[in-house]
């Protein structure tokens, strides 16, 4: 099985056995990730660290509304990518998808999705080409993984994903972000909440982590493969109209 299809979520290719053990392992990734990226910092040299700190982004800066980034990660499922580009036009919302490119749907929904990214509503950001584990890879393995990705999107959607990027699994430390930048990707970015949407999520618990994570400055992560949000957006909608949120792009509030 090749790396990239184990990587996903829900892949219905990968044997049940493998799939279980991934989702835990994932399911722990995400959980922590936030954390273990500040801790992968905190481990850096002090010149490397001064330097690319601040390019980091887990939170939107202050605004004078409610405001949150609703960050879609993958993009494994055709189905799912497609009901996420729906929800957006359906509700006018605005999100931004971390292209994990080697994944058909990108190619099998470029037609519907490029409307929206020439329009603004979608952003489209680098989450490399075979989501392997950045930290594990050498210099010019980083670099070339992100620009393949870079290259795909040039390619099919004519946008240009720079500078923003998301290190699978939030695996991040110096070698990344210096190979990073030297490609132009000069934003890590990370996340605030997860809304933890594995396969097996039950519609309390997603509804728990939107609770906890629709909040003004919040970067949320989903991903897009499976129909664990769809399923259950009109509740997840209703709660992000309440408290009077808006959906932004990193493009709407970062320059
Ligand atoms: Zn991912």
């Amino acid at each position: 099985m090749p790396l990239v299809l184990l990587a996903c979520w829900g892949i219905s290719r990968a044997r049940k056995g493998n799939r279980i053990k991934l989702e835990r392992r994932d399911f722990l990734k995400l959980a922590t990730t936030s954390l273990a990226s500040m801790a992968l910092l905190e481990s850096m040299p002090q010149t490397v660290q001064s330097a690319s700190a601040s390019n980091l982004i887990f939170s939107l800066p202050k605004s004078d509304f409610p405001q949150m980034a609703w960050t879609v990660d993958d993009g494994c499922s055709t189905e799912s990518l497609e009901s996420y580009i729906q929800i957006a036009i359906d509700n006018d919302l605005r999100f931004t998808f971390f292209v994990y490119s080697a994944m058909s749907p990108w190619k099998r929904r470029a037609k519907l999705l490029k409307p929206l990214v020439e329009s603004g509503q979608i952003q489209l950001a680098n989450h490399s080409h075979t989501h392997r584990n950045l930290t594990e890879l050498s210099f010019a393995e980083i670099k070339r993984d992100l620009m393949n990705c870079h290259n795909f999107i040039e390619k099919n959607y004519d946008f240009d994903a720079r500078p923003y990027f998301r290190a699978p699994y939030g695996a991040l430390n110096s070698k990344v972000i210096q190979a990073a930048e030297d490609i132009g990707y000069t934003r890590p970015v990370g996340w605030t909440h997860s809304l933890v949407d594995m396969p097996t999520q039950s519609a309390k618990r997603l509804q728990y982590h939107a609770d906890h994570g629709f909040v003004d400055g919040s970067i949320v992560l989903s991903h897009a493969n499976n129909l664990v949000v769809s399923n259950n957006i009109d509740a997840l909608l209703e709660t992000i109209n309440e408290r009077e949120l808006s959906l932004v792009t990193l493009n709407d509030v970062f320059t």
